[in-house]
């Protein structure tokens, strides 16, 4: 007898660690755990960082990659999303003609909530489309709110004095929203729009959480009530959906570092893949903050704001953009060095071994949804300092629903001034010593085991199946 075919899934994710990660993970997932065939195409892209990642991949046989072609996009200084859509628009062509020369044609496409132009691509060749969004169900209820919101709100979002109110979350602060928001003609804002407006012609959504993490969120989203105001698809939690640690302890020099200190003892300091930074100014405010806390730390720079370069090269060449000699006092670089108290890193470090390490205890995150789901999963606490995208509504769950962060006091706060030194000391000692860090993590490794048991494929955990039935679809 014939042995049926496999499914086969493309995948369009976009640009950018934070998307490009999260996609590869949920490739090999479905490959080696669930047999399924999947072409993931590769956005060109020089960056070290995803070079050392792709060919640190061990790719199952099942999935291919393929790579897009390098853009002459010269204009890296828009908005990130108007980047990352423009970006696939314009590898469209080479992606369809990919696919129609095909042996094995897909028959299912996974998109990045920036990819939603591809779907005209699945049309073309008849196949399901999905979203795989890789944040949150509360983000992604916000923006599959857009267009109607749109239609209801005569002003500028940040003339609003009451709170968003969401269907079935807790209304969403003005404040707490990125700045695309405060201009309804920038670009970000308008792509977003775009983007949500196509949402609903995905058959589902696959959705970088899971169901115990956002338990109200999830309840509205199975009641037909919240979908009558927001015109989504089926959502489905498949997360956390993280990189494995990977054995690579002996030859890294952080993890060696690490290796010498206790648990719990080490916080652990990144900004994220680098969409934004900080200010000079407030970087070295940060410097002395961690300094005068006297706990250890290791910190992941990268150039001040000013600096940053969207798909800037992550490598710390001494003298060269990411060499943190360049921007940070060289008498504190001495210090920490001399005391043994502090590591300081430029460009790219290994996090998730990072996080997954003995010694770390803290968390000093910008937030960004895969950094959380990977604190979640190591059950490290977070002190939230949110930069920019959906980062603040991301820390407004860790603090306030989740209980497992303390979050920098935000810009209005602050009267628009810095984060001084002596704030930034007291949230360090907050979460590395004391009774309200200990409750940090404890709470934190609560999580640590719905998020673990969630996607456990003989616990029967809930994301583990619900990718299942998806797959189980496919095959039909
Ligand atoms: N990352 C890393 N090393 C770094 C910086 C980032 O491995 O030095 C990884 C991090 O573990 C995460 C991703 O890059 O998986 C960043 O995604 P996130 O959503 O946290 O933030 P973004 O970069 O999108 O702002």
């Amino acid at each position: 007898s014939l042995k049926p075919q496999k499914p086969h899934v493309a995948m369009i994710p976009t640009p950018g660690m934070g998307h490009l990660i999260p996609f590869l993970q949920l490739a090999k997932c479905l490959v080696s755990i669930h047999g399924v065939q999947v072409t993931l195409f590769v956005p060109a892209s020089e960056t070290s960082a995803l070079q050392t990642l792709l060919s640190s991949l061990h790719l199952p046989g099942g999935l291919t990659l393929i790579n897009l072609p390098t853009l002459p996009i010269s204009d890296m200084d828009t908005d990130l999303p108007v980047h990352l859509s423009i970006t696939v628009r314009e590898s469209l062509t080479f992606i369809r003609s990919s696919i129609a020369t095909s042996a094995h044609p897909p028959t299912v496409l996974i998109v990045d909530m920036f990819a939603t132009d591809a779907f005209d691509v699945g049309d073309a060749f008849n196949m399901t489309k999905y979203l795989f969004f890789t944040s949150n169900a509360k983000v992604l209820t916000f923006i599959g709110y857009l267009p109607r919101f749109d239609q209801e709100i005569a002003g500028e979002f940040a003339e609003l004095t009451e709170p968003i109110p969401v269907p079935g979350c807790k209304p969403v602060r003005v404040d707490d929203l990125d700045d695309y928001f405060r201009d309804r003609k920038s670009g970000g804002y308008r792509f977003l729009l775009h983007h949500a407006r196509r949402f609903n012609e995905a058959t589902g959504i696959l959705v970088n959480t899971f169901e115990d993490l956002e338990p109200q969120m999830f309840s509205a989203l199975k009641d037909g009530k919240l979908l009558e105001q927001i015109p989504l698809p089926p959502v489905h939690a498949v997360g956390p959906i993280i990189r494995n640690p990977a054995p690579l302890s002996s030859e890294n020099e952080c993890l060696t570092w690490l290796d010498k200190h206790p648990p719990d003892s080490v916080l652990f300091v990144s900004f994220g893949g680098g969409g934004r930074s900080l200010s000079a100014e407030q970087m070295v405010e940060l410097a002395m903050g961690l300094e005068l806390s006297r706990q250890r730390f290791l910190w992941v720079v990268r150039p001040p704001q000013d600096k940053v370069v969207i798909s800037a090269n992550y490598v710390a060449e001494s003298g060269g953009p990411n060499d943190p000699n360049g921007y940070l006092p060289e008498e504190f670089l001495r210090r920490i060095k001399g005391k043994g108290v502090g590591m300081v890193v430029g460009g790219w470090a290994p996090q998730v071994e990072i996080l997954g390490h003995a010694a770390v205890g803290g968390f000093l995150s910008h937030c960004g949804w895969n950094s959380t789901l990977e604190s979640i999963v190591h059950g490290v606490p977070v002190i939230a300092w949110p930069l920019h995208a959906e980062q603040k509504m991301n820390a407004v769950m860790l603090t306030e629903d989740l209980g497992v962060a303390v979050r920098v006091k935000i810009a209005s706060e602050r009267g628009g001034a810095v984060m001084g030194r002596e704030e930034i000391e007291r949230m360090v000692r907050l979460v590395m010593e004391g009774n309200q860090g200990k409750a940090l993590r404890s709470r934190m490794k609560q999580l640590t085991d719905g998020a673990v048991s969630s996607v456990s494929e003989g616990g029967g955990g809930s994301s583990y199946c619900s990718l299942a039935q998806l797959i189980k679809k496919w095959k039909l």
